[in-house]
This record gives C-alpha cells, sequence and structure tokens, in this order.
C-alpha cells in the first residue's frame, strides 16, 4: 500500500518525532532535527503528492492527508 516515498513521510526510530515534507540533500541519509539519528520511512504517514480529487478536481501539489479537505473524498 506504500511505495517507496523519498523526502517525505519520514519518523525518528529513537524519539518518534514525524516529518511530513523534509527538503532532500543528495543521497545523504535524513536526520533527525531532534537527536541527530537517521530517520526512517513513516508508514504511517497519510501524505498524498500530486493527486487529483476524483469528486470535487481539485488538484494538490503535496498535502499531509489522504483525503481531499474540500470534499472529504479518498485519494486512491
Ligand atoms: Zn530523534
Ligand atoms: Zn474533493
Amino acid at each position: 500500500m506504500n511505495g517507496p516515498g523519498a523526502g517525505f513521510g519520514l519518523k525518528c526510530p529513537k524519539c518518534n518525532i514525524t516529518i511530513d515534507v523534509i527538503a532532500t540533500v543528495g543521497s545523504d541519509p535524513q536526520r533527525c532535527p531532534n537527536c541527530g539519528c537517521n530517520m526512517v520511512p513513516n508508514t504511517q504517514a497519510k501524505i498524498s503528492a500530486k493527486v487529483t480529487c476524483k469528486r470535487c478536481n481539485s488538484s494538490f501539489g503535496l498535502i499531509n492527508s489522504d483525503k481531499c479537505p474540500i470534499c472529504g473524498e479518498f485519494f486512491e
């Protein structure tokens, strides 16, 4: 269900904070801004990128949700 996604949806395994969107710099591992350890993909992240709502036709480049904020339709 969750495909690989670089640059967003990261979680720190140590202090458990999550980052929805992070700027990627080369191939460096993303580090936690709090404790500095390597972030891991957050499998619980509800992030949708480049989606268009099939109900109300609104488009979003990156949204911190798995459903349309306008009409509430879930993205596929
Ligand atoms: Zn941390
Ligand atoms: Zn919608």
